[in-house]
């Protein structure tokens, strides 16, 4: 049931290999970490991943949509490492969930018109938009919050306003990049497990970059990057 992969990824910065050759897979409902130190590669892998940074060598894979039928259309694989700009961010917005370390939110907007903007991006009128928006609040453990602007939410509250905002596509994929770098230990364990156990419930898959082993216990795999490439790889028991 795998949903996305990267098959002999590289990648260079001028002399820098960020990337080389990295092979990496998720299914529905798997959750996997990026771990390593500074400068190993993570950002970039994620990115790869993401149709966000262009490999130099190898392909990202991403399942076809399903058609009516259920079954998906052609070779049932699209290359996304392949698309043009236009296509890759038409699919980006409509099948990938992105959650970042802070400053996502917009200030101006209240927090239930942030997570609505993905809709509207999609062309759906506001008022269905904020509508489908606000169911996301109560699974979230944020009901109530909906009016304020991210100004008056806490780091957590506002993490989850943006973990809302990554799910109400209802994408294959979700990405964080250190979703829980700007918060406490406490706040950090409960949105990663809100953020591994909703994008679960959805069907989604999960790839997460992080500095912190606690919250990388959360997921199903661990992947530790060194150099731009796989040294070690994790696989905890099923949760
Ligand atoms: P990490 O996320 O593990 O800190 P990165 O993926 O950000 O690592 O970076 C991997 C390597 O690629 C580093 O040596 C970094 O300096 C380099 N790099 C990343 N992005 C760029 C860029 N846009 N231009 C030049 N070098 C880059
Ligand atoms: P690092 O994890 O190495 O500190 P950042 O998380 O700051 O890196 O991300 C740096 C890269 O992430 C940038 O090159 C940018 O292209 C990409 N990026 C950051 N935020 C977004 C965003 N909201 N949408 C798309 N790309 C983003």
């Amino acid at each position: 049931n795998t949903v996305l992969a990267g098959h002999g990824l590289v990648k260079k910065y001028g002399s820098t290999t960020a990337l080389s050759g990295v092979d990496v897979e998720v299914g529905e409902r798997d959750s996997l970490a990026i771990m390593g130190p500074s400068g190993s590669g993570k950002s970039t892998l994620l990115h790869t991943l993401a149709g966000i940074v262009r490999p130099d060598g190898g392909q990202v894979l991403l399942r076809s949509e399903r058609s009516e039928t259920g079954v998906p259309p052609g070779e049932g694989w699209e290359r996304i490492d392949k698309l043009g700009e236009n296509r890759l961010s038409a699919l980006r917005r409509k099948r990938f969930g992105f959650v970042f370390q802070f400053g996502q939110l917009l200030p101006e907007l209240p927090a239930e018109e942030n997570v609505a903007l993905p809709l509207m991006l999609e062309g759906m009128p506001r008022g269905r938009a904020v509508e489908r928006a606000r169911r996301w609040f109560a699974p979230l453990g944020i009901d109530g919050l909906e009016k304020r602007r991210p100004g008056q939410l806490s780091g957590g509250q506002a993490q989850r306003v943006a973990i809302a905002r990554a799910l109400v596509v209802e994408p294959d994929v979700v990405f964080a990049d250190e979703p829980t770098g700007a918060l406490d230990q406490t706040t950090s364990t409960e949105v990663v497990r809100l953020l591994t156990s909703v994008t679960r419930e959805q069907g989604a898959a999960l790839v997460m970059v992080t500095h912190d082993a606690d919250v990388a216990a959360h997921c199903d795999r661990v992947l530790q990057v060194r150099d731009g490439l796989i040294t070690h790889y994790t696989q905890y028991t099923a949760a």
